[in-house]
């Protein structure tokens, strides 16, 4: 394989460590976003502060050492509303997700078919790659999410089975304008799959969710699904959680079966997190790598290099050497008014995860 092919598949020397996606948006940017809701600015000047805000993260994530980069999910309002940014289809009132903190995010409802995404996530690694020099990967939202917004007494005239059949070719189709726009991977944003247990501790909803990611997944081949990684933590969204007390163990055998060939999976902020790992290690198909959060973004503490090595290094005793990578738990600002970390913090974060997981690498290439 070439050099080039190398760079396109994100494939780096050691053990691969990405970041999940999102950073604090820099407090003039979301100054610009609040104005131009409020028509105070237009969309070609927000444009321009978009690209000052990317062009600026990711010269930050390239300085951070990270391999593989995002842009921060800098122009995104979240990461489960960007497709619906325009819709005149929605209205504001749909399932409310609470947090432990008391605080909670509301998602919008549909209020008629058809349902069509308003803007697919490749636009977001079109204005990357502009400044991007390193692999840029792309985060989108599940299905299981935007399946969230059909409203549970149906709709006249868009049956639940018409607007099922919509999302999917939806979904499929954003996937497919990141790999398209030249997004080294993508990984979808599955939040909800903690929470579901929690919804409905028999486990239907789960099932159901797990079924409507893997019939997008079949459209994809398995080149493609390698490339293509789920994302599972327990909500992070102003420091505090939506699903930290369902047993991970209650969600690990059932999120492997879903068809992707990577999991970036929250982890540092787990109380027993070998448990975890065991667990992971029983179900983990040849195909399939774990990126192992080794970075907790609820806590404002940085780690330490030596913190994030010792991390790696439990997570090496489970999950095969060539099966492993890092990650970060979650976001740090999965949605655009959370600013709860600063970007200093969530960069010298990536940083330690970064120089933590080579640290790791090098000790385990001695025992080798
Ligand atoms: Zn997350």
């Amino acid at each position: 394989m070439s050099n080039q092919n190398n760079k396109s598949r994100c494939v780096v020397d050691g053990i691969p460590s990405e970041p999940v996606g999102s950073v604090p948006r820099p407090l003039d940017l979301q100054n610009a976003m609040a104005a131009y809701t409020n028509g105070h600015l237009t969309a070609g000047e927000l444009e321009i502060r978009f690209d000052e805000a990317v062009q600026e993260t990711i010269e930050r994530f390239e300085a951070s050492g990270s391999e593989v980069i995002s842009d921060g999910e800098q122009a995104k309002s979240s990461f489960a509303t960007y497709p619906l940014e325009g819709l005149d289809n929605i209205a504001s009132d749909g399932v409310v997700i609470p947090f432990v903190d008391g605080h909670s995010r509301q998602l919008p409802r549909l209020t008629k078919g058809p349902f069509r995404y308003a803007q697919y996530a490749g636009r977001y690694v079109q204005r990357a790659k502009k400044f991007a020099t390193r692999p840029v990967k792309q985060a989108v939202i599940s299905a299981s999410a935007m399946s969230l917004l059909y409203p549970e007494n149906g709709l006249t005239d868009y049956s639940r089975k018409e607007f099922t059949a919509d999302l999917i070719r939806e979904a499929v189709a954003d996937i497919r304008s990141c790999f398209d726009s030249g997004a080294c991977n993508v990984q979808i944003d599955f939040t909800e799959g903690r929470l579901a247990v929690k919804l409905d501790p028999t486990k239907q909803l789960l099932q159901q969710f797990i079924d409507l990611n893997n019939a997008v997944l079949s459209h994809f081949n398995e080149d493609e699904r390698q490339r293509i990684g789920v994302h599972t933590c327990p909500g992070g969204d102003h420091d505090s959680t939506h699903s930290a007390d369902v047993p991970y163990e209650d969600l690990i055998p059932m999120l492997l079966t879903i068809n992707a060939g990577r999991f970036y999976m929250q982890m540092a902020s787990e109380e027993n997190p070998e448990k975890s790992l065991k667990l992971i290690s029983e179900h983990l198909r040849p195909s399939q790598r774990i990126f192992v959060g080794v970075i907790d973004v609820v806590n404002e503490k940085v780690e330490s290099v030596e913190e994030v090595r010792d991390r790696v290094l439990t997570a090496a005793q489970y999950i095969p050497l060539e099966q492993l990578g890092t990650t970060d738990d979650c976001g740090f600002s999965p949605f655009s008014d959370d600013v709860a970390t600063s970007r200093d913090t969530a960069f010298a974060k990536i940083s330690a995860r970064v120089r933590g997981t080579r640290l790791a690498f090098e000790q385990l290439q001695k025992q080798l």
